[in-house]
């Protein structure tokens, strides 16, 4: 007999792993996103400007690798050219000046782009033997139903899903996992609601001319900025120099709702405050995250509800960040296989 699939709905870090767990011990998986690509908030933002194509990695501009396990899989991506070291000239700024950091913290990126480990995943999943994971972009999951087929997905894009699938594992934030599961699973909704995420605003520059600064990245302890740096000094960038700026976490829920100009209009200040570039002389695009950081994460791994086949994994529920959220779809999928592979 044929076992109908699994559905993971989101592709961001915490997908892909739960999906690669499940896809490596012979299930057969549906990985569902509502976006164009994989990756979630791993992302880069590519485009033109009439001087030129640019890209900016504008979601996690690098990840630490400090859990054992995570360690390995990111130097497994380090030999497949997806990911490598950035030896960021790093800084902090006190509210006066500059104060060089210690520089012993490993910070990775992905290589060429942000996205390129999600991309090495997807390929990977893709070339399975047996029962490759089926992707399916443009997918917004709204809601989900169980019957006697098992559980079938309602989508922005394509309606009802033709498949009913044995187990849904939702590994999206938890704001909009509590929007999918209130109906349907209220409990798993309930603890989503529990979740802190954090807003964060950010402008993407872009110069014709190196700027003059005296390091490659900030961490920024006081005003609106939270980190500043220079986003064509990681591995692999080609094109015009480019710079990404945080606002903080606080700075960025008080300006939740103002316009994109006013805002890159601030943060650029900000940056020249602190020495950094006149506002006038760079190109800025500005892009507002409304969950960028688990805000820290709950600490609990991963949910899974065996009587139902339903869980939930992301890096709200583990300790946060690129790191948190591999670990906890690696969890979810596993604590799924005690019950599904049995
Ligand atoms: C500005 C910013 C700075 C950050 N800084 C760092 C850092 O320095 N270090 C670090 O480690 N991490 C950082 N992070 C956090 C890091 O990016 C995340 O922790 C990690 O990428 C989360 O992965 P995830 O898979 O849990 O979620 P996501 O990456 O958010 O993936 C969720 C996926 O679900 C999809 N989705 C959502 N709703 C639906 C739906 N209804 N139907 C279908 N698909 C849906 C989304 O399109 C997305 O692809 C930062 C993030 C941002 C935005």
């Amino acid at each position: 007999m044929t076992l109908s699939p699994i559905a993971v709905i989101g592709a961001g870090m915490a997908g892909l792993s739960c999906a690669q767990t499940l896809a490596q011990a012979g299930l057969s998986v549906h990985l569902l996103d509502k976006s164009r690509g994989p990756s979630g908030r791993m992302s880069t933002r590519r485009a033109e400007d009439p001087q030129g194509a640019w890209q900016c990695d504008h979601g996690a501009p690098f990840f630490t690798a400090t859990d054992l396990s995570f360690r390995e899989e990111v130097m497994r991506w380090e030999q497949c050219g997806a990911a490598a070291s950035w030896l960021v000239r790093i800084a902090r700024h006190d509210g006066q000046r500059l104060v060089a950091m210690d520089t012993s913290t490993q910070r990775f990126v992905g290589t060429g782009r942000m996205t390129a480990p999600a991309a090495l995943l997807v390929r990977e999943l893709a070339a399975l033997p047996g029962q490759p994971v089926h992707m399916h972009l443009q997918t917004t999951v709204q809601g989900m139903q169980a019957g006697e087929a098992g559980w079938t997905l309602q989508s922005a894009e394509h309606g009802r899903s033709a498949v009913g699938y044995r187990a849904v594992l939702v590994a999206i934030p938890a704001p909009q996992a509590h929007a999918l599961l209130a109906a349907s699973m209220p409990q798993a909704a309930q603890l989503a609601s529990s979740a802190r995420m954090d807003a964060c605003w950010t402008v993407m520059l872009r110069s014709d001319h190196p700027v003059q600064w005296p390091c490659d990245g900030a961490i920024i302890e006081q005003g609106p900025l939270r980190w500043v740096a220079r986003d064509s000094s990681k591995p692999g960038r080609t094109g015009p120099e480019t710079w990404i700026v945080h606002a903080s976490a606080q700075w960025s829920a008080d300006h939740l709702e103002d316009d994109a100009a006013s805002v890159t209009a601030q943060l650029l200040q900000a940056f020249a405050d602190m020495g950094g570039p006149a506002p006038g002389s760079l190109r800025a695009t500005a892009h507002r995250w409304r969950y960028a950081n688990a805000a820290p994460g709950l600490g609990i791994d991963c949910w899974w509800d065996a009587s139902h086949a339903v869980g939930m994994c992301g890096d709200w529920l583990h300790d946060g960040g690129v790191q948190g959220a591999w670990l906890s779809g690696r969890a979810l999928a596993r604590r799924a296989l005690q019950t599904l592979a049995a």
